[in-house]
């Protein structure tokens, strides 16, 4: 199945930066509980926590990737509670990719961009291009449905960003620019969220460095590891 794939090219991909630190434990928002379910009745992974608080903040429910499975890949298991917290375990940026199969509720309209009339799903289902029949725009997909997000919780973007920057070290680091092009948002989102929060809490470390192979002093961020 395709998102047990990515669970799994997560884990892997996390391993892969550094093999010695442990790449077994996955923390999800409550919201997506549902979407293990079936990992966990085979046995692929193990819900070990349904309220357990990440390093950075946020309840999340906490898994583990079964252990013969973590021997197959050679993914260090984690032991200590302090190992498992860290932000790279936050696997909603994956799971988040799925959530249109688990949510039967969700209901789309679309508005023209030109005149800004409204229209049903229903009544331009059977259009592949939709577009206004007063002025032909091809009209704006609008999904009633707010991204999932739990109380206390960061929002997906960012998640990303605070993996982004945590992944990065003092001679990797990024301008807000090569941040937002990596995770796909706003140079301003990533301005507010680096400086004015992770930075601040002390989550990353953002600085006036100069990068040699840059070759510029400026504003970068990068991990606290
Ligand atoms: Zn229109």
């Amino acid at each position: 199945m395709d998102m047990w794939s990515e669970i799994l090219s997560k884990a892997v991909a996390e391993k892969n930066k550094n093999t010695n630190r442990p790449a077994s434990h996955i923390l999800i928002a409550p919201i997506r509980k549902d979407y293990l379910n079936v990992f966990c009745e085979n046995f692929h992974l193990h819900l070990l926590s349904k309220n357990i608080s990440s390093k950075h903040g946020g309840n999340y429910m906490l898994y583990s990737i079964d252990y013969e499975i973590c021997n197959e890949y050679n993914i260090k298991y984690a032991e200590e509670k302090d190992e498992y917290t860290a932000v790279r375990f936050i696997y909603d940026s994956v799971l988040s990719n799925f959530d249109a199969y688990f949510m039967k509720s969700k209901s789309k309209s679309y508005r023209c961009p030109q005149c800004s009339k409204i229209y049903e799903e229903s009544e331009v289902v059977k259009f592949k291009v939709k577009r206004c029949c007063d002025d032909d725009e091809v009209l704006d997909e609008i999904i009633h449905m707010e991204t999932p997000k739990t109380e206390g919780n960061y929002t997906e973007v960012e998640i990303k960003i605070l993996g982004h920057i945590s992944s990065l070290g003092e001679d990797e680091a990024m301008d807000a620019r090569e941040i937002a092009d990596a995770v796909g948002c706003t140079i301003q989102k990533v301005s507010m969220w680096g400086s004015k929060v992770l930075a601040k809490k002390g989550l990353i470390n953002k600085g006036l460095i100069n990068i040699l192979s840059k070759n510029k002093t400026k504003n970068y961020y990068y991990s606290i590891d």
